[in-house]
């Protein structure tokens, strides 16, 4: 499976928005789309007019990188969506939230969606009492996610433990003495805090 390895702040300043895939840095005067607002490249500050397909295209390259995906990986999920009752567009994204690695973002458990991702390979993390070192893993209303027993003291999480989560979203609850975290219920389009125009996906990948 191919994958990106070259700059995350160049993902950002390609797509003219912040996605947040730094952590920390990504809230600083350091966020390199705040010192240079420009797409990266020799052809970086040239303008052109944006075409139909390229709107949708863009759109699409956005979301795949909030949520850290490939081509493969992000397709599926709209496949997905498509058999699912409903928007598919909303389904969609729905299903790209409930994944276990965006949930343990969600509930501070990581830094950003590709550290929590790290989190959860390196077995840190369960689900219902069980082990799951599986980011795509689906999560269900609920669940309870938790930070393995015997690493809830490692430092990893130990600045997690003191301060309180903040932006938690409403189907998500949080207990930062346990560090352990409950699905209320599954999100809803409408409680998606996600700067995506979805159908423009749908648009494009139902040509
Ligand atoms: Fe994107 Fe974060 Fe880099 Fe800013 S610091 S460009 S938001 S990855």
């Amino acid at each position: 499976m191919a994958k990106y390895t070259g700059a995350d702040c160049r993902l950002c300043r390609r797509e003219g928005c912040k996605l947040y895939l730094k952590g920390d840095k990504c809230y600083s005067d350091k966020c390199a789309v705040v010192k240079r607002p420009t797409a990266p490249g020799q052809h970086g500050t040239s303008r052109k007019k944006p075409t139909g397909y390229s709107i949708q295209l863009r759109e699409k390259q956005k979301t795949k990188r909030i949520y850290g995906l490939c081509e493969k990986q992000f397709r599926g999920y709209y496949d997905m969506a498509e058999k699912m009752r409903g928007i598919t567009g909303d389904n969609m994204l729905v299903l790209l939230e409930r994944r276990l690695d965006n949930v343990v973002f969600r509930l501070g458990l990581g830094l950003s969606r590709a550290h929590a991702r790290q989190i959860v390979n390196h077995g840190h993390i369960t689900v219902n009492g069980s082990r799951v070192n599986i980011p795509s893993y689906l999560v269900k209303a609920g669940d309870i996610i938790a930070v393995k027993e015997n690493k809830v003291d490692k430092t990893l999480f130990a600045d997690i433990k003191a301060g309180k989560t903040e932006n938690l979203p409403s189907w998500l609850e949080f207990d930062n003495a346990t560090l352990s975290g409950k699905v209320l219920e599954l999100p809803t389009r409408e409680g998606l805090d996600i700067a995506v125009e979805e159908h423009l996906i749908v648009e494009l990948y139902s040509k």
